[in-house]
């Protein structure tokens, strides 16, 4: 029997402005504990909540982003929950009047686009931190007391929900890059997953292939890191054939992906939107946002990075395409002259190795390096990507430094090592070709990494094989 696993995505994106959605609290991150509070934000009685303008502006401007219609008319509702973390007993958010609904998204892949569906995409507050004192990984579980820090009570938070459109965990995990990606150009979030300004549940279902209907769903709570999520969807959806084939039936729950057991145990059965009673919240009025603005925020948006991924597509190939887009370093990459993949593949490997922040590097001066990367020794080439982000960067005092390209010279060190290692000679001879590189090691290390490792390679290479 075949499986179809279907997998649905609910990402919440902290906006990163000045101050909260519905009062004039700083946002911040890494303040004291409950010091960035006011009566709003800790639910006083009597307190009124005042909607935050730009936070407004950008949930529409990323709803314009992933192909949304924007609402010409939208309302806050209240959703009714107890929890330590939320004194007021709810939670400011949207139902069924949203800012932003049916968007669609493309997700390019190496065969082909595929498309997301996106349902919604909405403004609330998000609650206030709690933290579990005394137990393993400050999991509640084990715990000695629980504390609640209520400077992040009140941060603006988008909802993004998608259809369940996605089907396999590598899909899911190039939706989510995009989306970040998105979101960090639009300059509405920094969506850093440390930090919890970037989150995002999973819904995983499978279903027979060809069967219409979508089965029963479990929701995987909370996740911050990609791999995460792919490595809990994949075993999700495995525990879900597993039941279906022995006979059973999946129930509805959430569960918590614990990536070092890789376990994922219950957390509670979903509650239904009913459970959570909501009404149109009586102290905001509605939203309308005006056509103007929607207009001039839609004239903001550049080429968004699927459209960039296929441009680049013909230039170097798929893989070294999404790499740069979803890693934030195509615009250095456009701004480096030179040969097209040998510079993504700087980019992506010796460049972000080197942590070096893409934004500050001299892309002129780069390219120089990059293009003479053969005839510099590699201790050089290194030290240049290094100081490639530093103001005053230039090319030149590299590419004094030659490497040793005379055979002359090289000769003597070669067949030193090849004399030493006997042993490794013969398993070459008799077939082990990977051993070369244990050879040009040996020749960079004896010559301080100043040798071209392409002479290196095809001398080795001619004596070896004599
Ligand atoms: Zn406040």
């Amino acid at each position: 029997m075949t499986w179809e696993p279907v997998i649905g995505l609910e990402i919440h994106v902290h906006l990163k402005t000045r101050t909260k959605m519905f009062c004039r609290c700083p946002v911040a991150y890494f303040e004291p504990p409950n010091t960035q509070t006011c009566p709003v934000c800790l639910a006083f009685p009597g307190s009124l909540p005042v909607p935050n303008r730009k936070a407004v502006e950008w949930t529409v401007l990323l709803g314009l982003g992933l192909g949304c219609e924007i609402a010409e008319h939208a309302v806050f509702h209240r959703k009714n929950y107890f929890y330590p973390d939320n004194p007021k007993g709810y939670q400011i958010s949207q139902y069924d009047e949203p800012l932003c609904v049916n968007g669609r998204v493309p997700v390019p892949g190496a065969d082909g686009d595929m498309e997301v569906g996106i349902v919604r995409a909405h403004l609330e507050e998000d609650a206030a931190k709690t933290v579990h004192v005394g137990g393993a990984e400050g999991r509640i579980h084990g715990s000695e007391s629980s504390l609640v820090d209520f400077n992040r009570a009140g941060t603006p938070l988008v909802e993004i929900v998608t259809a369940p459109d996605l089907r396999s965990s590598e899909d899911a995990k190039r939706f989510l890059q995009l989306l970040r990606q998105t979101v960090v150009e639009l300059g509405i979030s920094d969506a850093e997953m440390e930090k919890g300004s970037l989150r995002f549940d999973v819904n995983v279902s499978v279903r027979e292939a060809g069967e219409a209907a979508l089965r029963t769903r479990t929701e995987l709570k909370n996740m911050n890191s990609f791999n995460f999520a792919a490595k809990g969807i994949e075993r999700e959806i495995k525990r879900q054939i597993g039941i279906y084939e022995a006979g059973g039936e999946v129930e509805q729950e959430t569960l918590h992906f614990d990536p070092g057991n890789e376990s994922a145990p219950p957390l509670r059965s979903k509650e239904e939107a009913q459970d959570y009673r909501y009404f149109p919240e009586p102290d905001l009025v509605p939203l309308e946002p005006q056509r103007e603005m929607v207009e001039r925020l839609r004239r903001e948006l550049r080429e968004p990075p699927w459209a960039r991924i296929r441009r680049l597509e013909a230039e170097v190939g798929f893989t070294l395409a999404e790499g740069l887009v979803t890693g934030g370093r195509d615009e250095l990459y456009s701004r480096t002259p030179g040969e097209r993949e040998a510079v993504a593949n700087v980019l992506m490997n010796e460049l972000a190795a080197a942590g070096v922040d893409p934004a500050a590097v001299n892309g002129e001066e780069l390219g120089k390096v990059i293009e003479r990367r053969a005839e510099i020794p590699r201790a050089a080439f290194d030290e240049a990507l290094a100081a490639s982000g530093s103001g005053g960067f230039s090319a030149e005092r590299y590419l004094a430094e030659t490497a040793i390209a005379d055979v002359g010279e090289l000769d003597p060190v070669i067949d030193r090592i090849l004399s030493e290692n006997e042993q490794q000679v013969e398993a070459y001879r008799g077939g082990k070709d990977g051993l070369l590189g244990f050879f040009v090691g040996q020749v960079m290390k004896e010559t301080g990494g100043k040798a071209n490792p392409q002479v290196v390679n095809e001398r080795l290479r001619e004596k070896l094989n004599a």
